[in-house]
């Protein structure tokens, strides 16, 4: 049974929820799923910056 929650409000992917088990992060009215409520950890590690990326 899943139940549709909402959508991401950072990529609008539809959350859902998995026989009760919330499909994301919702956090002060906020719907992230997972892979975005990962990228924007406050206390998550950064991501490496790719040392090719050009600087201007
Ligand atoms: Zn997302």
């Amino acid at each position: 049974m899943q139940e549709r929650v909402g959508q991401c409000e950072v990529c609008g992917r539809e959350v859902f929820c998995l026989n009760g088990f919330l499909d994301g992060v919702a956090e002060n009215g906020r719907l992230h799923c997972f892979d975005c409520a990962d990228r924007e950890a406050p206390d998550g590690p950064r991501p490496q910056v790719d040392e090719d990326s050009k600087s201007e």
